[in-house]
């Protein structure tokens, strides 16, 4: 089984109107356990692959802005209403796609985890990095370089 991302990689919603492709590689993967989270995937965390921004496209189907409005950030399908992918605020250079949609996510491993204090008590992942919260803005070079190196 790779533990890689195959590139190029098509991923899709629930009902398949909406589909996506990825052609950068990824920058990390994620899984977050904050509460917001928790509400959004109706689950014990979000699962998140980060590429660049001009590594992701959508090719079909309409999206629509929904979860937290202000400022718009999460993307919805326009007509299933599946939670798709976060366009971070102030970091224009990447999209968070939610790593359950990918036609193939069996390579995927969250490698990181953020707000483990908000964790349900039984949800583990094999995350290799917890935070508390989220890490700071100049910790993300570092850590991506890290991911990246293994
Ligand atoms: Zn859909
Ligand atoms: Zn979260």
């Amino acid at each position: 089984m790779p533990t890689t991302m195959p590139l190029p990689i098509e991923g899709g919603c629930r009902c398949g109107q909406v589909r996506f492709r990825i052609t950068g590689a990824p920058l990390m993967t994620m899984a977050c356990h904050c509460t917001g989270c928790q509400r959004m995937t109706a689950s014990a965390y979000s699962l998140s692959v980060m590429v660049p921004a001009d590594g992701f496209e959508v090719i079909a189907g309409e999206t629509v802005a929904g979860g937290l409005r202000e400022p718009p950030m999460h993307r919805f399908c326009a007509h299933c209403m599946s939670w798709m992918f976060t366009e971070p605020p102030g970091a224009a250079w990447l999209v968070n796609v939610r790593a359950t949609l990918l036609d193939d996510a069996s390579w995927f491993t969250p490698w990181m985890e953020t707000y483990t204090t908000e964790a349900l008590p039984w949800a583990k992942t094999p995350a290799v990095k917890s935070f508390e919260k989220f890490p700071e803005m100049d910790q993300w070079q570092g850590l991506v370089a890290e991911h990246q190196a293994q």
